[in-house]
């Protein structure tokens, strides 16, 4: 009910995606929202709608997400053991494609597909649940990809999702993220738009 005041509120922010988590409650142990949500707010939103495909088989609904309104799709490297077709299949609906990687996965398994992507998405707590304390061993994480990203010449983002908030933000941006993903500490806050005005004036 109070979903079209918080995108408004989004809307006059200076935020400039809004992430939105799909979870299954098979990939993760949660389940989220589908596409009738992801319409509704596509019709109000003014921001690039920067879609999280926490479900297994995601290959099945790229089509739909992006008939949906989704500018970016990612999807879970854990979930496609046929990655590149799936990038293609999202950069075939005209959709930016990024790559998303749980805690445990390590950073050599995107050598192979950092050149085609336009996001890499590093879980920086365990997928399911808002609220979760972000996982130091990210920051290490964040430099490696940043690594690989300028050794291959690739285009693609870095994006940090899980535990971001005032304090930690800064560290993340330093170790090369360009995009963080904020929820509990927005959302959680008395004055949403406040700290997401701070959260962006770190950058
Ligand atoms: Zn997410």
């Amino acid at each position: 009910m109070h979903l079209a005041d918080e995108i408004k509120m989004l809307n006059e922010s200076e935020a400039e995606w809004l992430h939105l988590d799909v979870m299954d409650g098979r990939f993760v142990p949660n389940i989220s929202y589908g596409f009738p949500v992801i319409k509704a707010v596509k019709a109000i939103s003014t921001q690039v709608l920067d879609v999280h495909l926490m479900i297994l088989e995601p290959e099945k609904y790229i089509a739909d997400f992006a008939k949906a309104g989704a500018d970016h799709i990612s999807v879970h490297i854990e979930t496609c053991p046929h990655l590149h077709r799936t990038i293609q299949m999202i950069h075939a609906e005209n959709v930016k494609a990024g790559v998303a990687i749980n805690p445990h996965t390590p950073i050599s398994s995107l050598v192979d597909i950092i050149e085609d992507i336009d996001l890499v998405l590093i879980m920086s707590v365990n997928p399911g649940f808002g609220g979760q304390k972000f996982i130091q061993q990210s920051l290490k994480k964040i430099a490696e990809v940043k690594e690989l990203i300028l050794q291959t010449n690739s285009k693609a983002l870095i994006e940090v999702d899980g535990g971001v908030n005032l304090e930690n933000a800064k560290d993340i941006i330093r170790a090369g993220a360009d995009a963080l993903v904020a929820g509990n500490a927005v959302f959680a806050a008395e004055n949403p738009s406040e700290i997401i005005k701070r959260l962006h004036n770190i950058g």
